[in-house]
Parts: C-alpha cells; sequence; structure tokens
C-alpha cells in the first residue's frame, strides 16, 4: 500500500502569471488551515482585481492571432497535454498528499480516485486536441459553406473546494484542448494542488500565459474576474447563491458565457425489489463519499414503505462501519469538513432536523475535540418540510424519507428546484425506465451513485448547472463555431 507524505512541503504559495512567480500587488497573504487539526499550514499570496488584470493581459497575449499558443498545431497541443499528464502522474504522491493536507479528503480517495482521474482526463482530452472539426453545410444556391470551431479565448475559472484539483481539471483540460487560455481562482479555502500544478504547466512547456492560477478570496479575486471586459468566459463550481452573483456579473459586464455547475441534493430511490444489501452499501457509499460535500451526493434516501424499516436498520449498521478519522490514516473513510464553517453550518442542520421531529439514528454530534470531525449521521422519519429535508447539508448526513408510489416518488422528487443527478435502486426494468424518463435531472444513477467517467457528461438540468463537464460534450463549452460562407463559380 502508497504511503502518504503525511506533512508534504509547501513549495509554491505566490500567484503564477505569464509562467512566472509573482508576489500580490497589494502584498497581502491569506492563512491555509489544515482541517485536521485547525492549525495553520502555510500563508499564501492573496491575489485580487489588480492581478486579475495583469493575468489577463498575459492570457490575452497568449490567445491573440499569431501567437505561439494559437499557431501551435493541435497534435502538438495533445503532446503538451500529454507531458502535462505525465508529470502529474510522476507527483501523484506528493499531490494526493498535499490535498489530503489542504482538505482533509482521505489520501485513499486523493491518491486513488482523484489522482487517478485527474490523469485519465488530461489525456482523454490529449487524445481530442486534433480530432475537433467543423462540417461542410449542403447550403442553397452556389456557396460552399464550412463551419470551424475556435477557441473562446481568455477563461476564467472559479474552483470550489471539495475536490480542488479534479474541479480544475474538469475545466482546465477542456479549455486548453480547444486553445484557450486561463486564469484559474482556486478556493481560498484549498489553493495548494493547483498552485503546485501550476508548475508543471511550466515544466510541461507550455507557452507564457496560456495558464494562469491566482489565489484569493471571492468577493476580490473571484468577482475581479468575472466582471472583468476581457475574460470571455467564466466557468464556475461553487454554491447557488455565488453562481448567481457570478452570473450576473457576466451579464452586466460583457455579456460574457458563462458554464455554472450550482447546488444538487440528489433524491436517492430504493424499490422493494432491490438487492437490499447492496442498496443499503450504495446509499451509504453515495452519500457519505468525500463526508457528504459534493452536490451529487444522494442525501434524499427516499425508500419504499414496505422495506423501510429494515433498510433504516441496515443502514444504520453499515453507517457504523464508516471510520472517521485521520484523513492520513489507510483506515479512514471519513475525514474532517473542510473548514469552521462548513461544520457550523452541517452541526446547525443537523440540530434543526433533531428540532424538527426527526430522529437520530446514528451520529449527530462532532467527533473528537480538535479538527472539523462530524460523525456519519442518519436521520429517519424526515419529511420534506423539515429544512433537513429541503436544504442541501453538504455534510455526512443521510435523511432518510417515506414513499409509496412511483408517481408520488417522481413528483416529490421533481417539486425541488435542482436537477443535478438522481438515482435508483430495483431489478425491475419497468421502474428505471418510468424513473428515468420522468426524472428531471441531468445524470441518473441505476444501482449505483456518483460514478463518472473521462468520457461521460455531467451537468444538471433546471438551478443545478449551465452547461456540461467532461465528454465530448465538454468540448463545446469551449469553442466558439464559425460558419464560413464562400461563393463558388458559377456551375457550368
Ligand atoms: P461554498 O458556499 O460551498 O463555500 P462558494 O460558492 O462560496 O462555495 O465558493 C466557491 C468559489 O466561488 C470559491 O472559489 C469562492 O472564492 C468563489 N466566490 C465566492 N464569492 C464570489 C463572488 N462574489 N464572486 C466570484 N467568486 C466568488
Amino acid at each position: 500500500m502508497t504511503q502518504p507524505m503525511r506533512n508534504p512541503e509547501i513549495r509554491c504559495k505566490h500567484l503564477f502569471i505569464n509562467n512566472e512567480w509573482v508576489n500580490s500587488a497589494s502584498g497581502k497573504t491569506f492563512p491555509i488551515i489544515n482541517p485536521a487539526t485547525g492549525k495553520k499550514i502555510a500563508d499564501v499570496q492573496e491575489g485580487d482585481k489588480t492581478d486579475v488584470d495583469r493575468a489577463v493581459t498575459a492570457a490575452r497575449k497568449a490567445v491573440e492571432p499569431g501567437s505561439v499558443w494559437r499557431n501551435m498545431d493541435a497534435s502538438d497541443r495533445g503532446r503538451l497535454l500529454n507531458r502535462f499528464a505525465d508529470l502529474i502522474e510522476r507527483d501523484r504522491l506528493y499531490l494526493a498528499s498535499l490535498e489530503t493536507f489542504d482538505s482533509g479528503r482521505p489520501f485513499n480517495d486523493t491518491y486513488n480516485t482523484d489522482l487517478s482521474m485527474v490523469i485519465k482526463c488530461f489525456r482523454y482530452y490529449a487524445g481530442w486536441t486534433d480530432k475537433i472539426s467543423g462540417r461542410t453545410i449542403p447550403m442553397d444556391g452556389e456557396y460552399l459553406c464550412y463551419t470551424r470551431p475556435e477557441p473562446v479565448g481568455v477563461c476564467g475559472q472559479i474552483l470550489h473546494w471539495n475536490f480542488p484539483l479534479l474541479m480544475m481539471t474538469l475545466k482546465l483540460a477542456p479549455a486548453l484542448t480547444c486553445g484557450n487560455a486561463v486564469i484559474i481562482k482556486p478556493a481560498e479555502q484549498t489553493p495548494l494542488t493547483a498552485l503546485y500544478t501550476a508548475s508543471l504547466v511550466k515544466e510541461a512547456g507550455f507557452p507564457a500565459g496560456v495558464v494562469n492560477v491566482i489565489p484569493g478570496y471571492g468577493p476580490t479575486a473571484g468577482a475581479g474576474l468575472s466582471e472583468h471586459c476581457d475574460i470571455d468566459k467564466i466557468a464556475f463550481t461553487g454554491s447557488s447563491k455565488v453562481g448567481q452573483i457570478i452570473s450576473q456579473a457576466a451579464a452586466r459586464t460583457n455579456l460574457k458565457k458563462t458554464t455554472l455547475e450550482l447546488s444538487g441534493r440528489t433524491p436517492n430511490v430504493v424499490f422493494p425489489d432491490a438487492d437490499m444489501d447492496r442498496a443499503v452499501e450504495t446509499c451509504r457509499n453515495g452519500l457519505f463519499l468525500n463526508m457528504g460535500q459534493y452536490s451529487c451526493t444522494a442525501s434524499r434516501t427516499y425508500v419504499h414503505e414496505d422495506i423501510y424499516d429494515t433498510f433504516v436498520r441496515k443502514l444504520v449498521e453499515k453507517a457504523k462501519t464508516w471510520t472517521v478519522g485521520d484523513p492520513f490514516d489507510s483506515r479512514t473513510m471519513c475525514g474532517p469538513q473542510v473548514d469552521q464553517e462548513q461544520f457550523d453550518k452541517v452541526m446547525s442542520l443537523i440540530d434543526s432536523g433533531i428540532q424538527s421531529g426527526a430522529k437520530v439514528e446514528c451520529g449527530g454530534r462532532r467527533q473528537g475535540s480538535t479538527g472539523f470531525y462530524i460523525q456519519p449521521t442518519v436521520f429517519s422519519g424526515v419529511t420534506e418540510d423539515m429544512r433537513v429535508g429541503r436544504d442541501e447539508i453538504y455534510g455526512p448526513v443521510i435523511q432518510v424519507i417515506k414513499f409509496r408510489t412511483m408517481d408520488d416518488v417522481i413528483e416529490r422528487t421533481n417539486r425541488a428546484s435542482r436537477g443535478l443527478a438522481a438515482g435508483i435502486s430495483t431489478k425491475s426494468l419497468d421502474n428505471v425506465m418510468t424513473y428515468s424518463s420522468h426524472v428531471r435531472a441531468g445524470t441518473i444513477w441505476v444501482n449505483s451513485l456518483n460514478v463518472f467517467g473521462a468520457q461521460t457528461p455531467i451537468g444538471g438540468y433546471r438551478t443545478s448547472s449551465n452547461g456540461k463537464e467532461l465528454g465530448e460534450y465538454g468540448l463545446e463549452e469551449y469553442s466558439e463555431l464559425k460558419t464560413v460562407i464562400i461563393r463558388t463559380p458559377t456551375s457550368m
């Protein structure tokens, strides 16, 4: 078993602009806290609007017509992306350890799951660089018409803290594949892996200005990107509230394009014919993954009334085996919440569940006295009029809700305005077809939850998302389509 680096050296703490490490214009820094201990592990340079301006100038130069990046053969762009993936693979242990140190996500998961997916994604998109093509369209009249996809230009990418390096990859890989320049603002809680990866951008040989990283806070560095008139597109993952702010800023300034990945609150429905043990395990793993800090987590578990009591009993047994502790320990499945704010938010929602009459079947408390640990929690007797039955909890808290019929459960799951994903456990093909055709959600998992591939698009319906990430569809978000119409000589 691979042993983590428990105290990884923090090598990159500056802003990365135009392939150089620089101080922030203000000279300010901000602290990075280890969620497992609550102690500071580094001070990082704090970028703001002035630094965003500097990065935009560099990025614009990198994508302007005639630049090295713009003139590079598509296959050479692919070689650079593959080289970048090689370097990430070389430094996999360091990156996974750094991610665990910064975010509290268990090392087993950062090393085995996240880094595998990050490397696969860069390689997957590397293969696409020279396969992005337009079409010849047989239009009326004496014309030749063809389309050609072109880069959007300068893309701002505002990241969330839940899977820091993976979230960056979902945005950075397709953007580079299509030939854009990017300015990344990592979440203020977790900027370390994005910063280290920037050093690999330079080592891989990307031209200056193609990738820039500005750590800092949302209302300063983040708003600097969303309000900038020379940025062509913003991609964002985070809360719906901030998604709306970014959307408004984009519209108010230069109507830049936006791709938004927002809140989820995924329903997971268990029918009486499901393989019960598998459904219980899927439910537990699907929710407790990443301490519940994920919009796809199936926190609303709808269980048919005929199997409700048995399901809850079995789920509680399973939940108790979800080991909480030091994220560097190989036995740990549940590390700390990312910061004090998230910890307080989850604890207050647990409290509101108790106040509103839901039953805590297990967990419900803080674990230990240092760090931001919360016990894996199962609530039964939850209804949608309770706050825990409605709000996105973003913590290791499962709410088990009773349902009676297919129509009833479809109506209730669709009542929420979000529609990122949905799950169903059943052996019946009829159930699968009915549920998957009527539920308003971007992904439907059948007898599974949280399954992703570099090749498969994700992105929700309604208020959950705007645009898709991953797969071939993810490329569309980073291309402009140009139509060329040429008058042809009159035919004989
Ligand atoms: P959460 O509420 O889950 O902590 P947020 O939506 O607040 O997540 O944060 C996600 C990302 O959005 C972070 O990188 C954060 O700095 C950024 N952000 C927060 N506020 C703004 C804002 N007003 N403008 C642009 N970005 C912001």
